[in-house]
């Protein structure tokens, strides 16, 4: 892949990588574990590297593997073993790694992460779905539109209620510019593919028969 300095493609990339040192040297002197030079490996993959052996981070994964796919039965058995050894110091640094992710810049790392599960997510069910990561940092809210709680930004493992959602505002148009809200979990899991006129009759339905259950209930409790 040959990338021409200044086209839109390298443009977006350094924008993607711009918080990494350019050269190896620079990483070395900040401590950065990673470093972005921009220019094709012998693969031709513009990406990350690392700083410690300088190789590219793809070509690495993709080493990785082709060796992991032979020896798949060897990396169970002694991941297992590990797991068993010290299940809390490795649930503590897996914590710490994703934290210090997340207190750098928390809203992109919440982008980053939901607009891969969007696509993957797409991709399944054939959904349209053009979204990228930027689409999703341009349009977050502090507050949910809705309840108005403040959303936190936060991996999936740790969903709530607050938790910053992406919805379709009419879902058969998929995650396209221009159908997407972030909203609260909460009022996502409400709402799910209900259009406003679904949710107009649930509500109409609901409120007279919450008064009289809360006045019956509540009465009898009361006269007991
Ligand atoms: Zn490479």
């Amino acid at each position: 892949m040959t990338v021409i300095e200044g086209s839109e493609y390298s443009i977006f990339m350094i924008e993607i990588y711009s918080e990494y040192p350019r050269t190896r040297a620079k990483a070395q002197e900040t401590g950065a574990a990673r470093y972005y030079t921009g220019i094709p490996c012998v693969a031709g993959h513009t990406g990350l590297r690392d700083t410690k052996r300088s190789y590219c981070l793809e070509c690495h994964n993709a080493r990785h593997r082709n060796w992991y796919s032979g020896n798949k039965d060897r990396v169970k058995v002694s991941s297992k073993e590990y797991r068993e050894k010290d299940p809390d110091g490795l649930r503590n640094r897996k914590r710490k790694t994703v934290l210090a992710r997340f207190d750098r810049d928390p809203v992109k790392v919440w982008a980053m992460h939901a607009a891969t599960q969007i696509r993957d997510r797409s991709n399944k069910k054939n959904i349209p779905c053009s979204v990228v990561w930027q689409d999703l940092v341009a349009i977050h809210s502090v507050f949910c539109p809705i309840f108005g709680v403040e959303l936190v930004y936060w991996n999936k493992s740790k969903k709530c209620g607050d938790s910053a959602s992406i919805d379709r505002i009419v879902p058969e148009l998929g995650y396209v510019p221009g159908n997407i809200v972030v909203i609260s979990d909460r009022a996502n899991s409400i709402k799910n593919n209900a259009s406003a006129e679904e949710l107009y009759r649930i509500a109409d339905w609901l409120r007279p028969l919450e008064e009289s259950c809360r006045t019956e209930l509540l009465g009898k409790s009361d006269s007991v």
